[in-house]
């Protein structure tokens, strides 16, 4: 679905109105702020010490080593890549030069840095009785089509794939959509509002007019308040609105983080990254929502191992995976498997239990009768721009 992500350049001048929000509480003896233009970063180092993880950066330009688990934060100057844990994520600003240091916005540690390193510690995290599987696209809207088939065909049988591997960990699984029928995004999200303790997957595979040779994984959850997504160079007055994505935007990010290492750990293929983005289905659900995009359809090799069932198989396994490691987060309060724990295991995915079919559909279609095509009303949203909020009054972590 989205485009292959562009190098930000331009955002210096609207970083200038910014307003920074964090959920993360900083110790003010464990933290220097660095204020520059009025906004708020962290050295390198800084981070590197409070996490006790070793950091690098590399400069401008220069292409990035995925393959040093020595060094678990991995930046690039003047860039927002970096490779955090071993996994490519991408941070909402740039890395700057500021008295010989490397900086990262305030931002991207409370809401990048941190869910990702210690995704057991966001708040209400790994609480998980539902599962939404959304199938992207249906009916009319065919998603990208491959010469093997269309996106919407393999995404549905990767969701069905997945369901009763769910269903087999003691989880509820609800589908957006049973069958090759459109429904509306905003039915999907209100679909995963309306279940208790719900997590939203969303399933898409890529396309990009501009690469044919692009590939890989990537995946997204809602970009924060005040920062622009992954796709965008530029900040817009509606970054600054509160959606009902915002609320568990850390929580979504943890959720990313599980299913993307699981993924990129079972299935070699390149890596695009953790990404955030504004999509519908992201900005519209209150419960932690993840969009993974599984390949290519436009790439000769990536578009046949999609249209192969085993391969879809090994995927809706790799992200049942995540799911449970996801859960198991809130349960035992310890970091998640990494992709390099992935690659060690010899273990090979679970085998796809039976399915029961009939018991599943009624259930969902009452669900989806309950939520019906009534239309989502969208709540009311902030015409003022987020007050700024100051170290001190800040809440950050426990
Ligand atoms: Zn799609």
């Amino acid at each position: 679905m989205p485009l292959p992500v562009k190098r930000c350049s331009g955002l210096a001048f609207v970083f200038a109105c910014l307003a920074l929000t964090s959920s993360i509480a900083i110790a003010a003896a464990e933290w220097q702020v660095i204020k520059i233009n009025g906004h708020d970063y962290l050295s390198v180092d800084n981070i590197s010490k409070f996490y006790g993880l070793p950091a690098e950066v590399v400069p401008s330009g220069a292409k990035i080593q995925t393959d040093t688990p020595d060094h678990p934060l991995e930046f690039v100057s003047g860039s927002r890549e970096a490779i955090i844990n071993g996994a490519r994520s991408w941070l909402c600003f740039p890395v700057i030069e500021h008295d010989g240091k490397s900086l990262v916005s305030r931002t991207d540690l409370a809401k990048t840095i941190e869910p990702l390193v210690r995704p057991h510690r966001v708040p209400d995290v790994g609480k998980v009785q539902t599962v939404i599987l959304d199938p992207g696209h249906g009916g009319h809207d065919k998603g990208q089509v491959s010469r093997y088939g269309a996106e919407k065909d393999f995404a549905l049988d990767v969701a069905r794939k997945l369901r009763p591997i769910l269903q087999a960990k003691g989880l509820r699984v609800i589908m957006t959509r049973e069958g090759d029928y459109f429904v509306p995004l905003e039915v999907r999200a209100k679909i995963a509002n309306a279940a208790r303790n719900s997590i939203f997957v969303s399933i898409h595979f890529n396309a990009t007019n501009d690469d044919p040779n692009a590939t890989g994984f990537e995946i997204f959850s809602f970009t924060p308040r005040g920062a622009p997504s992954t796709s965008d160079t530029a900040l817009t007055s509606s970054s600054f609105n509160m959606q009902p994505g915002s609320g568990v935007d850390a929580q979504s990010m943890a959720l990313s983080a599980c299913i993307y290492h699981s993924v990129l750990g079972h299935i070699p293929e390149y890596d695009r990254g953790i990404k955030r983005a504004r999509f519908a289905v992201l900005r519209l659900t209150k419960v932690p929502a993840v969009l993974i995009e599984g390949g290519f359809l436009t790439e000769r090799g990536e578009c046949k191992l999609i249209a192969n069932k085993d391969w879809r198989g090994k995927l809706a396994a790799a992200i049942g995976v995540g799911i449970e490691n996801y859960r198991a987060l809130g349960v035992k309060k310890q970091p998640p498997m990494l992709v390099a724990d992935y690659r060690k295991q010899t273990k090979p995915l679970p085998i796809e239990p039976v399915i029961q079919e009939g018991q599943v559909k009624e259930a969902d279609a009452s669900l989806i009768n309950l939520v019906g095509k009534s239309k989502f009303v969208s709540p009311p949203q902030a015409s003022t721009p987020p007050k700024k909020i100051s170290l001190e009054s800040d809440v950050i972590v426990p």
